[in-house]
């Protein structure tokens, strides 16, 4: 059969023939679970049989407002009407609104948009080395950027430069110099770390990908006193623990801390579209002049509108309470399930990781088990599994999960 004619002939495809058809055609740089998604609404998404699954992986955090938002489906589809795209070769009506809500919700003075996590990410890592040589005179190309032991931040060969991970790294050298390593929740060898050349502290508030570790109480405020301290600006990475995650509109709230930076993507697009974003004080922003930097799609008016409106749904659908409120009563439901199999349950707000003794199960067969039960997740290394629902989640349709959850849980070792 021809492409075209598969395409048109979809009611004939089966699951299997689509897993068939990506595992030969698409590089094989993920492990999916077996499961061809075709529908979305709220937290349900639908496979080609019609099978209804629960989200409880959000796109990991990005469909925060679940899946096709009504009201940023108009919006999408009001803007799209109008103007998707026309580069920053001009001023639209759509980007100032957005970064103007966007210093609004960080306390921030300016933010540079761009799409993807990883993009912002190198944009924070540029501002802070411009910031380094021009304002804190480091010599040039002598910048130093502070990270954390089992950080992520993005794929990009810049930031795997910084991963710990050999997963990441492997074959991908040579790497990008200007880094070093401290443990995450350490603010001693944070403290010895910094040298005269250090003119920035990059780091996630929570570490998500690492395995939902939440750090120890008081670190954040060591951490941003010790960059105070020193002349060094701290940048923090919210890119999924941002935008209500964790039960605070961001989660270095947690402990107030006032960041020269801060990092924002996945459900800023809404689930819709790729929108990130670096907001960041004045003396941070303003290292960039005309042609310093840039992206084509970086702040186009589709995106824009859609972050906009995702932005202000936050508020409008008291998400951050929500998730504040139903991650606390997740976590107590979970915390009362007896089984061996689980190590430790941790997290903070809708955003939980249960790990489980690779001597009796991988979290990615509990994946697989509650994938047949109608749950969706998705391990992070092999031993933690990650909950992380849309914000826009009912407590009974949390229940319906937890008690999935439950069954697979209580028989993990059978
Ligand atoms: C996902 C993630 C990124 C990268 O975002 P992409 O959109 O995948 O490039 C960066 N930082 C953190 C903390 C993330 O979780």
């Amino acid at each position: 059969m021809k492409v075209n004619e598969m395409i048109y002939s979809k009611t004939t495809l089966k699951s299997q023939d689509y897993i068939d058809l990506e595992t030969k055609w698409c590089a094989h740089n993920y492990h999916p679970l077996p499961v061809v998604l075709t529908r979305g609404q709220g937290v349900w998404l639908w496979d080609v049989e019609d099978k209804k699954y629960l989200d409880m992986m959000s796109a990991y955090s990005a469909v925060s407002h679940g899946h096709c938002h009504p009201k940023l489906l108009a919006t999408l589809k009001e803007q799209a009407n109008r103007l998707a795209m026309c580069s920053r070769a001009y001023y639209t009506d759509v980007l100032p609104l957005l970064v103007k809500k966007l210093c609004a919700v960080t306390g921030m003075d300016q933010a540079l948009p761009m799409n993807t996590g990883a993009e912002a990410v190198e944009t924070a890592i540029k501002a802070v080395r411009r910031w380094g040589h021009f304002s804190k005179k480091i010599p040039e190309n002598k910048a130093e950027i502070i990270v954390m032991t089992h950080n992520f931040h993005g794929r990009t060969s810049g930031i795997i430069s910084f991963s710990s991970e050999p997963e990441y790294k492997i074959g991908f050298g040579p790497f990008l110099p200007g880094f070093k390593e401290v443990p995450f929740g350490d603010a001693v060898a944070l403290k010895s770390a910094i040298t005269p050349q250090t003119c920035g502290v990059l780091m996630e508030p929570v570490q998500g990908e690492a395995g939902i570790i939440v750090p120890p109480k008081g670190w954040l405020t060591q951490v941003a006193q010790i960059c105070k301290d020193h002349n060094v600006l701290l940048i923090v990475d919210e890119v999924q623990s941002g935008l209500g995650r964790t039960g605070k509109m961001f989660a270095c709230q947690h402990e107030n801390i006032d960041p020269d930076g801060m990092i924002l993507g996945k459900a800023l697009g809404g689930g819709f579209l790729p929108v990130s974003a670096l907001v960041g004080k004045k003396h941070l922003m303003e290292v960039f002049t005309p042609g310093s930097h840039g992206s084509t799609f970086g702040g186009n008016p589709l995106g824009a509108a859609v972050a906009l409106r995702a932005l202000e749904l936050i508020e409008e659908e008291h998400l951050v309470e929500k998730s504040a409120e139903l991650g606390n009563y997740l976590m107590t439901k979970l915390k009362s399930i007896q089984a061996p199999c689980i190590r430790d349950i941790r997290g903070i707000g809708l955003w939980i990781g249960l790990d489980f003794d690779p001597s009796i199960v991988s979290a990615r067969t509990i994946c697989e088990k509650l994938k047949e039960r109608g749950v969706l997740s998705k391990e992070t290394h092999h031993t933690v599994v990650r909950l992380a629902p849309p914000l826009i989640i009912t407590k009974e349709e949390l229940d319906w999960g937890a008690e999935r959850i439950k069954e697979v849980v209580e028989r993990c070792g059978s």
